[in-house]
């Protein structure tokens, strides 16, 4: 297996373009773990970990770009304030040594319909720089992204660079249920993100559908009919938690079941909408 270790963005993107069936590492709490249970044996590992650049994150069109190499740690430690969905989803994810090599980009690298980065970004309207030698930048979406299991709109010769999210102008949740605690894949998870500007809530589903997805038509009942000046309505908020749970599309597995995880949406989306709804309206009070 060769092992190439480019120490430059424009060295990385020229191994990936010379050698398409290189497998990218950069934490590699995923890559590792497939290696060792002989899962995968790919002809060439691609070592992103000298690429210093994508450890950092910026400000940028009043954006935050976040390096795919910045790692949960990070995320916790610095984006909290922009950030606090992505934030609150990466205190989550597995434990202290997951979080300190474990990174954003990584996760969607990965694209897991459990990953637990997948539902804030979805929620707060995130995209995917992505880049090859031969084309350049594309920006995606988010939920353009996630195209099925463990599939992504990435090509053979594309890196995922940083991942661009605005900072948040409302609260946010992420909510998560597993079978324990902590280190645990999630058996569903779900995120909302309060767009108090564009009198808009976004939706996240995590480990409920082939890919991490929105749930559309609950947000378009809640930029109808959402009064943002007023306390929440509890039959809105039940409408809204049938419809999330109504845009999930679970399987049987060996996490839970899919009647289970149904259930599970719509009580995380009334949940976080409720938390959300209360400090919005605390805030609108200070
Ligand atoms: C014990 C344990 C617990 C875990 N707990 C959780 C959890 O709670 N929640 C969760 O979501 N995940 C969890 N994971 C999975 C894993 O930690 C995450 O998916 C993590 O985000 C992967 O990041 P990484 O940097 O280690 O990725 P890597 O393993 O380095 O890579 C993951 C995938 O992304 C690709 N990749 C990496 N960087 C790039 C890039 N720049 N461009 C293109 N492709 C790239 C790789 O080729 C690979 O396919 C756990 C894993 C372990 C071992």
């Amino acid at each position: 297996m060769d092992f190439l270790r480019p120490t430059t963005w424009g060295e990385a993107l020229a191994a990936k373009a010379d050698q398409p069936d290189a497998v990218p590492v950069q934490g590699g709490t995923d890559v590792m773990v497939e290696i060792n249970f002989d899962r995968r044996r790919p002809p060439a590992l691609l070592d992103l970990n000298r690429v210093a650049e994508l450890r950092e994150w910026a400000m940028v069109d009043g954006a935050c770009r976040v390096g795919a190499g910045v790692s949960y740690a990070e995320v916790i430690r610095e984006l909290g304030g922009p950030l606090p969905g992505l934030a609150q989803a990466a205190r989550t994810v597995g434990s202290p040594q997951i979080r300190n090599r474990g990174s954003v980009g990584g996760n969607l690298g990965a694209a897991s319909p459990a990953g637990d980065s997948h539902p804030p970004l979805l929620a707060a309207g995130a995209a995917v720089e992505v880049e090859s030698r031969a084309r350049g930048v594309r920006m995606i979406p988010a939920e353009e992204f996630y195209l099925g299991v463990k599939r992504s709109a990435l090509e053979p010769d594309e890196l995922i660079r940083a991942v661009h999210v605005r900072p948040a102008t409302g609260p946010q949740y992420f909510s998560k249920i597993g079978t324990r605690n902590a280190m645990v894949i999630a058996v569903c998870s779900f995120a909302l993100a309060l767009h108090p500007g564009e009198r808009r809530v976004g939706t996240g589903i995590g480990s409920a559908a082939p890919t991490p997805r929105r749930a559309p038509e609950a947000e378009d009942l809640l930029a109808r009919e959402l009064d943002w000046a007023a306390p929440l309505d509890p039959a809105l908020a039940g409408r809204f938690a049938e419809l999330c749970a109504a845009a999930a599309a679970p399987i049987d597995d060996v996490r839970g079941t899919a009647a289970y995880r149904v259930h599970a949406i719509a009580v995380m989306a009334r949940r976080t909408l409720t938390w959300a709804w209360n400090d919005h309206l605390a805030r609108r009070a200070a």
